[in-house]
């Protein structure tokens, strides 16, 4: 498999080259055009895997696809860790290098007013840690209604966190029509429970 068999765009392509990567990993060949086909997803890889660019790389095919609607994100990826979501972001500019896709970065022990006024100026994709984004939400400043496109990553980290209350009410104010992908290493019984709760006949993956 190749890259330009899974249905990606000449400019993420590019990006992809850029990168330079020659081949998709397993988990990418399978999840990318899953994806872009508006599945939802159970992604049980550990990283290292390539598994943030299984996500990333037709997150931005399928938001370039759309419009940016002021004040209401159009997709969100959760991830337990501060430090995590700030690879993800990273990993976001480095694909997205060919797209105007605006980003947010919603994390812990940043001054909020910054993010607020990110948000403010309308946002395709919000990369956030539970904690902050449940914050932002109970202070009025974000809407998740429009959020079509939802990652959770890493879920078991989130669970040994003590995150999944947070990650259920962060899901209740999501759309109901939306795809969703989960991430874990592992399957441990709650994030199963999790997975049944939140995603509409996913496909499952395990590399
Ligand atoms: P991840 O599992 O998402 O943490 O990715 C692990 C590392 O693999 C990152 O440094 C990526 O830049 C790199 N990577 C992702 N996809 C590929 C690929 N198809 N070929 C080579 N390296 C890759």
């Amino acid at each position: 498999t190749t890259f330009a068999d899974l249905g990606l765009s000449p400019e993420l392509l590019k990006a992809v080259d850029a990168a330079g990567y020659t081949e998709p990993t397993p988990i990418q060949a399978e999840a990318i055009p899953a994806v872009l086909m508006m599945k939802d997803l159970i992604g049980i890889a550990q990283t290292g895997t390539g598994k943030t660019a299984s996500f990333v790389l037709p997150m931005i095919d399928v938001l370039a696809s759309g419009r940016r609607r002021a004040l209401m994100p159009r997709s969100l990826i959760l991830e337990p860790t501060r430090e995590l979501a700030a690879q993800v972001a990273e990993n976001f500019e480095k694909y997205g290098v060919n797209h105007d896709l605006k980003m947010a970065l919603l994390i812990g022990g940043v001054q909020m007013g910054d993010q607020v006024k990110a948000l403010n100026e309308g946002v395709d994709v919000l990369i956030a840690t539970p904690g902050r984004l449940m914050d932002l939400f109970e202070r009025g400043k974000i809407m998740l209604n429009a959020c079509e496109l939802v990652v959770i990553d890493e879920a078991d980290r989130m669970l040994d966190m003590g995150f999944i209350p947070d990650i259920e009410f962060i899901c209740s104010k999501l759309p109901e029509q939306r795809q969703t992908m989960l991430f874990s290493a592992t399957m441990p019984p709650p994030i199963a429970k999790l997975a049944k709760q939140f995603l509409n006949n996913p496909k499952r993956i395990e590399v």
